[in-house]
């Protein structure tokens, strides 16, 4: 079973994707790692990405969707995983749709992780401080949060109609907001 972690940049995604990863038995996977350490290792995929993480934009579809399929195909994850960061667009969403049905596995919920944008601009501030992430500059964050609410947010439609969707407030600290989630996976919290 796949399950998805849906929010804007600073919302918390990476981070208790790895608890709800943990939690489940599943692996973490999350798109903008995967392309990281592609950047880092100078590979094809990195230098064709590089200029579009830099900037905040989306990197092209038919680069995520490869790496995707890999990881949802070299069985990696056949019990599952968690997916951090994609899909983030309707093309994605449906192509996750398609590759789901032809490796045989269903779709858990999709959390979405509401947090509103005063907070996500001060924790996006500390993890460039903390981190140094390249794309936490104040100018990328405000592309990232714009790119963000024209071409993902529209998937919470997309799932909610479907009856996949779960809201968990995501203002609190790092564990209250874990607990959120855990009870969702724990069958404790229903669709919102
Ligand atoms: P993240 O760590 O998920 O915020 O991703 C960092 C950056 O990687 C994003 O700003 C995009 O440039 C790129 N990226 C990550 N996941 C995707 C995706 N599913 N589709 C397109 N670009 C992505």
């Amino acid at each position: 079973m796949i399950w998805i972690l849906l929010g804007p940049p600073g919302a918390g995604k990476g981070t208790q994707a790895k608890f709800l990863a943990v939690h489940l038995g599943v692996p973490h996977v999350s798109t903008g790692d995967l392309l990281r350490s592609a950047v880092r290792e100078g590979t094809e995929l990195g230098k064709k990405a590089k200029a579009y993480m830099v900037a905040g934009d989306l990197v092209p579809d038919e680069l995520i969707l490869d790496l995707v399929r890999e990881t949802l195909e070299t069985g990696d994850a056949p019990g599952g995983c968690i997916l951090d960061g994609y899909p983030r667009n309707r093309v994605q969403a449906e192509s996750l749709d398609e590759m789901l049905a032809e490796v045989g596995q269903e779709l858990g919920r999709v959390i979405r992780l509401v947090v509103p944008d005063d907070v996500l601009i001060r924790r996006i501030a500390g993890r460039a401080a903390d981190e140094g992430r390249a794309d936490d500059a104040e100018e990328t964050v405000r592309n990232r949060l714009q790119v963000y609410r024209t071409q993902t947010e529209p998937l919470v439609a997309y799932y909610e109609s479907r009856g996949s969707l779960t809201e968990v407030n995501g203002v609190g600290s790092i564990d209250e907001v874990r607990r959120r989630i855990q009870r969702v996976a724990e069958g404790k919290a229903g669709p919102r």
